[in-house]
């Protein structure tokens, strides 16, 4: 059996599933599963924003640190109406594995506010902002807790935080977030690095299949930050993007679409939908497109028990975080499907996280190529690694990524002398 979320099980009911299945098979005993399976902290707070309207809004946040055992709690934030307390803890849990898996030195934090981002004006985003920073000043630090952007969080909201943690101690602390814009000590390579891993590591999954990467066909679900950078790399080399969606509906052209002309449409009218020279298909077709390579690069559940036969892909390609429930997980096993699981597809974003951290911390910056080749050499190595233990072990790809982070995990532990 294998687990990720589900509308019955929550998020963080399924993280813990795959730990013990991992755990199991790495035969880790109790003491090292108490050591290091839940979370260290968790912190609730109240975030009130005073409204454009003059009146103040109460919402909810989070942050959550899974592990500090091999470095720092690393982990974006997430605005968004869905969050819940469990599904942050959820979120954090998968930061500790995915930093071990890419054996970068940080552990897994995430943060979240419950909120719709898209309903507020621009200074009540940057009160919310602020004021969220503010309720978990406690906690982070360069030193103790990075946050970075996720869902419906930009730049522009992680120089906010930079600006409200700063102002409090007293001088410009660089350090304590990633994501931020290059003007303030944000990374070069940074924007498109999630992109980059997905594309990476399913260069490595065409080359291990055997699968010409020139001409094959690509799907991509959600055309946000992770989604349309991978939708232009697959174009840039040759693949045919059939299909690309966003929340307003998804386009189709048999041809392949013009990816870098799709882009500047959606920056001009906000949406891919209307696109010009493709026809609109419903999102159920998007799924169930003959190809390649589909990239689910939205949010949890896309697919699931109910649709996962209807997946005619080759591989899939988790840009998205736990987009594909256990149900699916095990129908698509069935099928002969390659998954690129998301603690080692999406990757790429936090590892040049690791290296905005790095060039804050010594106030010296890396031209672009230096960054891209490092993020391709980590990619490739942590796809070698994975890919080693599903052949050696004969485990799908979703179990061997969880046992080489959580075993990495397990090994800190020993060596600190935190269990016998
Ligand atoms: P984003 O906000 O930039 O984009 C999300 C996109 O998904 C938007 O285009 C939105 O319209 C679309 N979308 C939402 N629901 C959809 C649906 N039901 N059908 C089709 N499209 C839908 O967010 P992002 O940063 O690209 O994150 C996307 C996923 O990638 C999330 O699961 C996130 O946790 C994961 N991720 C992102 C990063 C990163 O660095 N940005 C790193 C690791 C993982």
């Amino acid at each position: 059996m294998l687990a990720t979320a589900t509308v019955e099980k929550n998020a963080y009911d399924v993280a813990l599933e795959n730990f013990d299945l991992a755990a199991n098979a790495l035969e880790l005993d109790d003491n090292v599963r108490a050591m290091i399976k839940y979370p260290e902290r968790i912190l609730s707070v109240s975030v009130p924003v005073r409204m454009d309207s003059g009146k103040t809004v109460r919402f909810e946040g989070y942050r959550v640190q899974h592990s500090t055992l091999r470095g720092p709690a690393k982990g974006g934030i997430r605005f968004h109406p869905n969050v819940t307390v469990d599904e942050v803890k959820a979120l954090a849990t998968w930061m500790t594995w995915k930093c071990a898996v890419v054996n970068i030195p940080f552990g897994g934090g995430k943060g979240g506010v419950t909120c719709n981002p898209k309903a507020l004006s621009l200074g009540e985003l940057e009160r919310l902002s602020r004021r969220y920073a503010s309720s978990i000043l406690p906690l982070i630090g360069p030193e103790k807790d990075i946050p970075a952007p996720d869902v419906y969080t930009t730049p522009q909201i992680m120089a906010w935080i930079m600006d409200t943690y700063s102002m409090n101690k007293g001088y410009p602390v660089h350090g304590v977030v990633t994501g931020k814009p290059i003007s303030l000590g944000g990374s070069l390579g940074r924007n498109e690095a999630t992109g980059r891993g997905v594309f990476y590591t399913t260069e490595c999954s065409c080359a291990h299949l055997g699968i010409p990467l020139k001409g094959a066909r690509v799907v991509v679900q959600g055309f946000g930050n992770a989604g349309s950078i991978a939708a232009n790399l697959f174009h840039s080399a040759g693949g045919k993007v059939l299909a690309v969606s966003d929340t307003r509906g998804c386009i189709f052209n048999a041809r392949g679409l013009d990816i870098p002309a799709v882009i500047a449409f959606k920056e001009r009218t906000g949406t891919v939908l209307g696109f010009p020279g493709a026809e609109t298909i419903k999102p159920e077709e998007l799924l169930a497109l003959e190809c390649e390579i589909l990239v689910p690069a939205a949010l949890e559940n896309a697919v699931t028990g109910e649709n996962a036969h209807t997946i005619h892909a080759r591989i899939v390609a988790e840009a998205a975080n736990g987009p594909v429930t256990p149900e699916a997980d095990i129908v698509l096993v069935k099928n002969g499907v390659f998954l690129i699981p998301d603690i080692l597809c999406n990757a790429g974003g936090v590892t040049v996280s690791y290296f905005e951290w790095v060039q804050d911390e010594n106030h010296l910056f890396w031209d672009e190529n230096d960054v891209n080749g490092r993020l391709e050499k980590v990619m490739k190595r942590a796809f070698g690694d994975v890919l080693k233990i599903h052949l050696d072990r004969k485990a799908n790809m979703r179990l061997a990524a969880n046992m080489l982070g959580i075993g990495r995990v397990a090994e800190t532990s020993r060596v600190r002398g935190l269990y016998p």
